[in-house]
C-alpha cells in the first residue's frame, strides 16, 4: 500500500516569481530553468519530510494543465481571457492546425524531481487527449475524434520521452471525463489512451476526479490502464459499492483526504477511509494519495494533509502486519 500524490503542489513564491518575470520577458528560460529547480527541490524536500513513497516533481512550472501542454504542442494558439463563469477568466487553447509533438514537455522537471528525491520514483504526469481536447476550441479538425486521436499520437511521444528518461509510473489526467456526456466518449478516451500507451512497459495509470464518477463504470474497466486513480474522500468513498460492483481488479488509487477544504483530516478519519476501501479490494492493489493535485491549497495545509495521510497509512499497516 504505497503512499503517493496526483501531482500539483502549491506554488513556491521562486517559481511564482520567475514565471511572471518570464512572461513578461525580463528573464530567460536558463533563469526560468533555475527558479523552477529551486521550487521543485523544496517540493521533494515537502514530499520526503511527509514520507511520501512515490512522489511528483510538484507541477510548479505549470499555470494551467492544458495551456501548458497547448504552448509545447504543435496546432496550437492560447486564446486571450474568456470568462467562464462569474468572476473567473480562463485562457483558453484554440486547435488552429494539425496538432503535433515538438520536443518533450514535463522532462526536464521530472528529472529535476528525480535528482532531489534520494531513490523515490517520480510518477511522470501529463494532461490527457480527451481533457485537452475538451478544454480548446476546435477551429481546425471536422471531426472532434480526430483531434482526440492526434492529440493522443502527440503526447505518446511525450511519454515515450518520459519511458525513456527512466519513469516507472506514469499517470494521464482526464478530468474532463467525469463531465462526459455520451458513452461514444467513453470509448474514444479509451482508444486514445491506446495511443498513448502504446507499447509503454512503465505503470499506465489514469486519474478522474470530481462530477458523477460512477457513470465512468463499468465502460472505465476496458480502458488500457493498471492502475485508476480516483477522488473518493470529496464524495464520501460512494464509489467504493460501485467498483464492489463491478469486481474492480485493476490497481486503485485511493484518495483519502480531501484537496477542496482547509480543514486538515484526522488520522481516524483516513484510516477509516482506507478500511472501507480494504473491504472493497485488497491491500496489493491500493495505492492512497490526496483526491486531486494539491496546488490550490497553502503549502502548510498541504503538507499537513500529507502527513496525515501518511501516518493513517503506517497505521494500518501495521495493524495489517506489514510494517
Ligand atoms: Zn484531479
Amino acid at each position: 500500500m504505497p503512499t503517493t500524490v496526483v501531482g500539483s503542489y502549491p506554488k513556491f513564491e521562486v517559481a511564482k516569481e520567475a514565471l511572471r518575470r518570464y512572461r513578461k520577458g525580463d528573464i530567460g528560460e536558463e533563469e526560468l530553468d533555475k527558479a523552477i529547480m529551486e521550487a521543485t527541490k523544496l517540493v521533494v524536500k515537502d514530499y520526503l519530510n511527509a514520507g511520501i513513497d512515490i512522489i511528483s516533481d510538484g507541477e510548479q512550472r505549470r499555470e494551467d494543465m492544458a495551456v501548458f501542454f497547448a504552448e509545447r504542442l504543435e496546432g496550437f494558439r492560447i486564446s486571450g481571457w474568456v470568462r467562464v463563469f462569474d468572476n473567473i477568466y480562463f485562457r483558453k487553447p484554440v486547435v488552429i492546425g494539425e496538432v503535433k509533438f515538438k520536443r518533450p514537455i514535463t522532462v526536464k522537471d521530472w528529472k529535476y524531481a528525480l535528482a532531489f528525491s534520494k531513490g523515490r520514483p517520480v510518477k511522470g504526469i501529463i494532461t490527457g487527449p480527451y481533457t485537452m481536447a475538451d478544454w480548446s476550441f476546435n477551429e481546425y479538425y471536422k471531426e472532434r475524434e480526430e483531434l482526440v486521436i492526434d492529440l493522443a499520437r502527440a503526447l505518446h511521444e511525450e511519454v515515450k520521452e518520459l519511458e525513456r528518461a527512466g519513469a516507472k509510473y506514469i499517470q494521464v489526467d482526464e478530468p474532463a471525463l467525469s463531465t462526459h456526456r455520451e458513452r461514444q466518449d467513453m470509448e474514444l478516451a479509451r482508444e486514445a489512451l491506446r495511443e498513448v500507451f502504446k507499447g509503454i512497459n512503465a505503470k499506465r495509470i489514469i486519474h478522474i476526479c470530481y462530477g458523477k464518477l460512477e457513470r465512468l463504470f463499468p465502460d472505465l474497466l476496458e480502458f488500457p490502464v493498471d492502475q485508476v486513480d480516483l477522488e473518493m474522500k470529496n464524495s464520501g468513498y460512494r464509489l467504493l459499492p460501485v467498483l464492489k460492483e463491478y469486481s474492480f481488479d485493476k490497481e486503485l488509487g485511493l484518495g483519502v483526504v480531501d484537496v477542496h477544504t482547509l480543514r486538515v483530516e484526522s488520522v481516524e478519519e483516513v484510516v477509516r477511509g482506507i478500511k472501507m476501501a480494504l473491504e472493497v479490494i485488497g491491500p496489493e492493489k491500493i495505492y492512497v494519495d490526496p483526491d486531486c493535485g494539491l496546488k490550490l491549497l497553502p503549502r502548510e495545509i498541504a503538507l499537513s494533509k500529507l502527513k496525515v495521510m501518511v501516518e493513517a497509512v503506517r497505521k494500518v499497516r501495521k495493524e495489517l502486519g506489514s510494517e
